[in-house]
């Protein structure tokens, strides 16, 4: 059976996870639980985006190739199943369960 790892969280330090872990297991089946929208944001351009030094808000999601690295980029790129808009609420550790609600729906979901 392969290994299973969620990752709650979606911004920087979550894909960087992710994605080492992908690096480390190939097989492993990973996710990722995002309660915002962005994936990978790089919350340090901010600054140059709203002070005009570029129009493309984009460009803050952007892999250094140019591609916006969004769910599919996750999944074609690198195997990695991302849920985004979507909140863990609570960890039953016994079970190896992330609970989580679907923040677009109101469904509770696990994984
Ligand atoms: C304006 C600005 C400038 C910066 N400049 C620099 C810099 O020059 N150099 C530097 O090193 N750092 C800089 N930083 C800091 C850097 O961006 C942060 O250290 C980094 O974003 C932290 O990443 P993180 O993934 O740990 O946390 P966050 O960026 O806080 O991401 C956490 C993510 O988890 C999600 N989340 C939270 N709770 C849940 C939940 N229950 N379920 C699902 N998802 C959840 C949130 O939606 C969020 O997307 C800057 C930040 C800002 C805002």
């Amino acid at each position: 059976m392969n290994t299973r790892i969620v990752v709650i969280g979606g911004s920087a330090a979550g894909p960087k996870a992710a994605s080492k872990a992908r690096r480390m297991d190939e097989n492993a089946e990973i996710t990722i639980i995002q309660k915002a929208s962005d994936l990978s944001m790089a919350s340090c351009g901010y600054p140059y985006y709203i002070g005009g030094f570029f129009d493309d808000r984009d460009q803050l999601l952007c892999s250094p190739a140019g591609v916006v690295r969004d769910s599919k980029f996750f999944w074609n790129a690198k195997k990695i199943e991302t849920k985004v808009r979507c909140e863990v609420q609570s960890i039953d550790r016994k079970k190896k369960i992330v609970n989580y609600i679907n923040l677009d729906n109101g469904k509770i979901n696990n994984s």
